[in-house]
């Protein structure tokens, strides 16, 4: 893997930002975009657009055809069984959403509980709690170590014949955490529970594959993993997709309509009301596509060293605490630095060209289980360097030395 040819392949990253290089460590939130996924975006609008599934038109069909060519992309990349079980969403957070409300209205009586843990992103607890004040189920919340790791042997004492479903996201994107998944889906189906992962911050990092997990369904967003915004996927396993009412309704999802009765589409079109986004559906297999050229595991192997460093030069400097201390973890670093408030952190940081996140980071009740208001994150993609990472440690140091 060169890092150099990577690199050079994202243009936003040569740009410079307050007249210094852009060091851009702000990944969890939205990673930069390949040349191939803008041109792809790009070629869609100017010789392929039309809108797909209706047309008997040249380009109708030609545009059809690389959409539902991307969903067999996606179907690859995660493992899934069955183009079928790949559902386009606008992102991770709609397909929460669409995994709540469906599945609630479906299998879900007052006092019915959904499990969560306690590092989950907003987008992983709100859709339940809309769900708690429509129909009276309730959330659980499985706790974790000072490390940021789920307390396991938890788990297994709180499930109960109430327990209709695990929704638990893969990594943390505070904590850097990577969740034991494995041991997870096989409790939950010792008890007959299904098992809903947020992948948002793990697919772009480590190989994810559904079918051997045994998860049902699995969500995460194409704007976290090098692909357009506005544009997600839900999978789900076809005997549970199946058995979910529509979420949404409208043109598309129908099989015909009446004013007396309706009647709706086949998987997965049953789950995408209206037209969708097929040139982000493209544009994300497009990105897909380049990082299974370069490897995941190459990937993973570059980021865990960064990871490696980054820690150890963190650790080193006076006075930072670094939150997330998993063995198991993923690269994400957030920290403080004692007498340095992480707003003041991110600000001047930014003022020397070095991008990170500072705040909540949509996750409040995490923040409230370590004590603090929020930390400074930096969260590493497949083309930081070491060198950043150098850049990152000198700007923290002469600000810690401002204060
Ligand atoms: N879950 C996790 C773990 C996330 O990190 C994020 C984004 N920060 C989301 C869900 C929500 O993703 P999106 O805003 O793309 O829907």
């Amino acid at each position: 893997m060169n890092i150099n040819n990577i690199r050079s392949d994202f243009p936003i990253l040569s740009r410079r930002v307050h007249g210094k290089p852009l060091v851009y460590l702000d990944n969890g939130a939205t990673t930069q975009k390949p040349r191939c996924v803008v041109e792809k975006i790009q070629e869609m609008y100017y010789s392929v657009n039309a809108n797909v599934h209706r047309g008997v038109h040249f380009l109708s069909q030609a545009a059809t055809d690389e959409h539902e060519a991307s969903r067999r992309t996606v179907q690859e990349f995660i493992g899934a069984a069955s183009a079928n079980e790949i559902v386009f969403t606008r992102g991770t957070t709609e397909a929460i959403n669409l995994i709540s409300s469906s599945f609630c209205r479906e299998f879900c009586k007052p006092g019915d509980e959904v499990i969560i843990s306690a590092m989950e992103h907003h987008s992983n607890i709100v859709p339940w709690q809309l769900q708690e004040s429509i129909l009276g189920i309730k959330l659980r919340v499985l706790p974790i170590t000072d490390e940021g790791e789920i307390e396991l042997e938890e788990l297994e004492r709180m499930l109960s014949s109430r327990t209709k479903l695990i929704s638990i996201t893969h990594i943390s994107n505070v904590l850097g955490t990577i969740n034991p998944l494995e041991e997870i889906i096989e409790i939950a189906h010792r008890h007959d529970i299904p098992v809903l992962i947020d992948a948002a911050q793990s697919v772009q990092h480590v190989p994810v594959n559904v079918q051997q997990l045994d998860c049902d369904f699995l969500v995460f967003s194409s704007h976290k993993i090098y692909g357009p915004t506005g544009m997600g996927v839900l999978y789900g396993k076809e005997k549970w997709l199946d058995k979910l009412p529509p979420y949404q309704g409208g043109g598309e999802m129908i099989a015909s309509v009446s004013f007396e009765k309706t009647t709706f589409a086949n998987l997965p079109f049953k789950f995408e009301a209206g037209t969708p986004d097929y040139v982000g559906s493209t544009a994300l297999a497009t990105a897909l596509k380049y990082l299974s050229d370069i490897g995941l595991e190459n990937i993973v192997r570059h980021e865990h060293e960064v990871l490696r460093y980054a820690t150890e030069q963190l650790l080193a400097i006076d006075k930072l605490k670094i939150y997330g201390t998993a063995k198991n973890k993923s690269s994400v670093i957030s920290f403080l630095v004692d007498g340095v408030h992480p707003y003041d952190m991110g600000v001047l940081l930014d003022t020397m060209g070095i991008a990170v996140r500072t705040g909540h980071h949509c996750a409040e009740p995490l923040m409230r289980r370590f004590g603090i208001e929020g930390t400074v994150r930096a969260s590493f993609a497949m083309y930081n360097t070491k060198e950043e990472v150098d850049t990152l440690v000198a700007g923290i140091k002469r600000i810690a030395g401002m204060f």
